[in-house]
């Protein structure tokens, strides 16, 4: 334990959940499990095979029994995860692949085991989404927890867990933060770890602050040590001298006056001073998303991502369950607009296996992607536009098209849509026959001429996480050339420019939905542009509402005039970042 006149240290980290912890360590030291490795015979083959049905039985009671806690404490949603967890112990490819381990390798189980989970733990941590990535650990949790029955062994156990600690640890599995009473925790800090972590989800769902990804953090502190956690920064304190207490303890009191005064904003019009309104919307990934854009004032959906319906699944998802999926966040938004995005598969959202699983691509963000693929499947982008026709008369539902290139393919797209509604017309199902179709403004070919598409499509959505990695040539998920990927460079300030006045011209609707959207440093200058809506994650919302009710359009468009006209891009953001400041002092 650290002395109290220890010194304090500061270690930087990912910020992962909001809000500031003050506590003693609950320093939880992960033991590595050490296999046993064994030769056997040929004779000793069906013994194995039934010691390794009855781990599988037996770690499949306890994560159900997992499961059902978590249902219990955090609800439907959450406990979720956990059939994902049973579904790797169903597979039979991997069960198969075990056994033939053994038989190849005349290994005990648990050795062919260890094998064959490296494999897999190893292909989904080289995937380039983030989400998938972070799939690797419940896979290695749940084979963690079959190989410890097959050895006898008990995994660790966060249930003593003690009032008002800090967890510190390397990583947290899914079912080790299942088995953690949160009313017990102050905060999270791993070594390892991302924003979409299991744990951190949780860990925002109950707003209990995190910091990941600080390295080796675990092996600087001892148990019942003192930490600071900023989960705003994404900053650990060790030994926090008086000074820092005094201040993060004002600052904990301002954050949370702040962010009670925005919540309550957020149920406010989204209107600047002047009286013009930008639609707010939500970008979202999922059906049960919908309610938390409700709460945080959204206007509408502004991008459901439907890939995610397809990219945890095995197989493509039916009609019947896509209409289920849209009809649901149709309903939860009633007259609000919801606009949902036909596939995206393909660059870092695909499908692992079954029958649209993507092969090996040189440039897969070059390649068979989005549109694309769609217009090639034209069976499995029916089922997709027949399901969102039929749950358009549920709520305000649009859709539209991503990585639209051209005329011709907005086109084909469009003719497809329109078979589909000669399909169910003919076949007395009921759907909205005026349904607006969009095109999603995401490839540099499209943007420059936008002027040329206005006539096919009802509305523009303006991707900017692909336009920009696009114009820029800068690989949006490559860190190395990251300090390229500048919103401001004045290439993307004129081609946004470009689309917005194209759309203008010719009287359509034009929103933003990338993360842009949602930077309030970069809002006022979007409105400038004369953008009518902006989609972002739900969780922003709160801020980007602010910074509209604080500003008027005329300075939104001196903005405008200011950053076309300016060639330096470090310059153009310096003069959004002094009126952000200044005029949102509050917020900043
Ligand atoms: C975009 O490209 O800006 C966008 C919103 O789409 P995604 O991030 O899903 O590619
Ligand atoms: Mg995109």
């Amino acid at each position: 334990m650290a002395s109290a006149d220890s010194e304090e240290q500061v270690f930087n980290g990912i910020a992962a959940s909001p809000g500031i912890a003050h506590g003693q360590v609950f320093l939880l030291r992960q033991k590595e499990l050490t296999i046993r490795k064994y030769k056997i015979s040929e004779d000793e083959f069906r013994a194995e095979e039934m010691r390794f049905e009855a781990a599988l039985m037996e770690t499949r009671r306890q994560i159900q029994s997992i499961r059902d806690q978590v249902k219990g404490t955090l609800g439907e949603d959450e406990a979720r995860i956990f059939d994902a967890h049973l579904l790797v112990l169903e597979d039979r490819a991997l069960i198969e692949e075990s056994i033939r381990e053994m038989e190849t390798s005349f290994e005990n189980i648990e050795a062919a085991l260890w094998e064959v989970g490296q494999r897999y733990i190893q292909a989904f941590d080289q995937m380039n989404d983030e989400y998938l990535r972070e799939r690797a650990s419940d896979i290695r949790d749940v084979f963690r927890r079959l190989i410890s029955n097959l050895m006898g062994q008990q995994m660790e156990k966060l249930s003593d867990l003690v009032d008002g600690h800090v967890l510190v640890a390397r990583d947290i599995a899914p079912s080790d933060s299942a088995s953690v009473d949160s009313s017990n925790l102050q905060g999270i800090v791993t070594d390892a770890g991302s924003k979409t972590s299991h744990a951190v989800i949780v860990a925002r769902s109950l707003r209990i602050p995190a910091v990941v990804g600080l390295g080796d953090f675990t092996e600087k502190v001892n148990h019942e040590d003192v930490v600071l956690v900023d989960g705003y920064e994404g900053r650990v304190i060790l030994n926090p001298s008086e000074d820092t207490l005094f201040k993060y303890g004002k600052l904990k009191i301002e954050r949370k006056g702040l962010e009670d005064k925005m919540i309550k904003l957020a149920q406010k019009a989204s209107t600047t001073k002047d009286g013009h309104k930008i639609q707010l919307m939500a970008n979202i990934e999922k059906p049960e998303e919908a309610k938390r854009a409700l709460e945080m004032g959204a206007d509408g959906i502004g991008l459901f991502r439907t890939e995610y319906l397809f990219m945890n699944a095995h197989m493509a998802p039916s009609e019947e369950q896509q209409f289920q999926a849209y009809k649901t966040v149709a309903e939860t938004m009633g007259d609000m607009p919801v606009i949902i995005r036909t596939l995206d598969l393909g660059g870092d959202k695909i499908m692992q296996s079954g029958e649209f699983a993507h092969g090996h691509e040189s440039n897969p963000f070059l390649g068979y992607r989005a549109i694309r693929f769609c217009l090639d499947h034209v069976d499995l982008f029916k089922s997709q536009l027949r399901a969102i026709l039929r749950a358009s008369i549920f709520g305000n539902v649009r859709l539209m098209y991503p990585m639209i290139s051209g005329q011709p393919e907005l086109q084909q797209a469009n003719q497809i849509l329109e078979d589909c509604k000669h399909e169910l017309a003919e076949e007395g199902v009921k759907f909205n026959s005026d349904i607006k179709a969009g095109s999603m403004i995401e490839i540099p070919s499209a943007a420059i001429a936008s002027d040329l598409l206005v006539n096919d499509t009802d509305f523009f959505s303006i991707g900017t996480n692909d336009l920009i990695q696009y114009t820029i040539a800068v690989d949006r998920l490559n860190d190395r050339v990251a300090h390229l990927y500048e919103p401001t460079h004045p290439a993307i300030l004129r081609v946004i420019e470009t689309v917005i006045r194209n759309a203008k011209e010719g009287n359509i609707g034009v929103g933003l939905c990338g993360e842009v959207a949602g930077d309030p440093v970069m809002v006022p200058l979007l409105i400038g542009f004369g953008v009518d809506s902006l989609s972002m994650s739900a969780g922003l919302l709160p801020n980007v509402k602010y910074v509209v009710q604080h500003m008027t359009l005329d300075e939104a468009e001196e903005l405008a005039k200011m950053a076309l006209a300016e060639p330096d891009s470090t310059k153009i953001l310096e003069s959004l970042l002094d009126f952000y400041t200044t005029r949102m002092a509050e917020l900043y």
